[in-house]
């Protein structure tokens, strides 16, 4: 029986670079191997940094390696309804606090000589028990609130299949934002459940938040999914990677005169996949050698010709 269902879920903010395909490569291999469905799921809740052009080019540049989806993208900004409802079921169940806080608030709070909990970069719990005076004086001054999770103090832990056992807990966390949009950390559980997701698969920046996400599916009584994270691909001094700082996109190394093929054999490698002389065609070329277990453990630092500036 397959049992590993999985996505790939880019913000259509620009083009793919090579780690954001390094890590859908990965992700599809998963799921594919095990003949399960995968799907693209488009984040696209944040309106003022999306740009339309990238819902055709990013699907454009997998499908040129061989990465194919089942059925249509999704779009959250289409599923509103779906993460408001679970807002609502968490905030039935008294799990929420309106927080008027800025970021600024936070941060200093952070610095501060006695900051407590938040000197480790925690919020420092300013807004959760505010009295009903309190909270109309922050009301009155017109600062809108963002929600969030009223914590257990509990810790979750997690089993991932690529880095072992991780813990955390959802403390605090925010999933509004003060201007009205869902947080990434709620939808992305409503999501992987409402799409039937088996096996997450990602990148390793996203593993610290991954307790919270489990957490946040208990407490939904969402169905949790598996994890695996991939680890990420840096640039220079070990920075993430960014556009900005080289040739780094599937078109950007078609400028520089190679194929598709060129490419997908690099990241195949990375992977270790196939060894430093072999080349590969298409993805579907590399399941029936995937094995989860000879994934690198350690961050693929990029070769020099991939950051000159572009
Ligand atoms: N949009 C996230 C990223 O591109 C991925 C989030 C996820 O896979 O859960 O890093």
């Amino acid at each position: 029986m397959p049992h590993s269902a999985g996505r790939f879920a880019p913000s259509p903010t620009g083009d793919l670079h090579v780690g954001n395909l390094r890590t859908a490569l990965a992700a599809w291999l998963f799921s594919r191997a095990d003949q399960s469905p995968f799907w693209l799921r488009f984040e696209d809740l944040d309106r003022n940094a999306i740009r339309s052009e990238f819902y055709e080019s990013q699907p454009r540049d997998l499908r040129a390696l061989g990465i194919d989806f089942d059925g249509e993208p999704v779009l959250q900004s289409e599923r509103l309804d779906l993460y408001l409802d679970a807002v609502k079921t968490l905030t039935k169940s008294a799990e929420t606090y309106e927080c008027f806080c800025s970021r600024k608030e936070v941060r200093e709070a952070a610095q501060a000589p006695n900051g407590g909990i938040a000197t480790l970069g925690r919020y420092p719990g300013t807004c959760r028990d505010l009295t009903a005076a309190q909270r109309q004086t922050k009301i009155d001054s017109g600062r809108p609130p963002a929600i969030r999770l009223r914590g257990s103090g509990k810790s979750v832990s997690v089993i991932d299949e690529l880095c072992g056992e991780v813990s955390g807990n959802y403390d605090d966390l925010v999933i509004v934002r003060n201007d009205g949009t869902p947080a990434y950390n709620l939808v992305v559980v409503v999501d992987d459940a409402d799409q039937g997701v088996e096996l997450v698969v990602r990148a390793d920046d996203l593993l610290d938040s991954t307790p919270a996400h489990v957490g946040l599916a208990r407490l939904l009584g969402l169905p949790v999914p598996r994890y695996a994270h991939v680890p990420l691909v840096v640039g220079a001094d070990q920075f993430r990677l960014s556009k900005q700082e080289g040739a780094v996109t599937l078109v950007d190394r078609i400028d520089a005169g190679e194929t598709p093929t060129e490419v997908l054999s690099f990241l195949a490698q990375s992977l270790g996949l196939i060894d430093s002389s072999q080349t590969v065609d298409t993805a579907a070329d590399l399941l029936g050698e995937f094995d989860p277990q000879n994934l690198p453990t350690d961050q693929l630092q990029l070769p020099s010709d991939y950051l000159q500036p572009s």
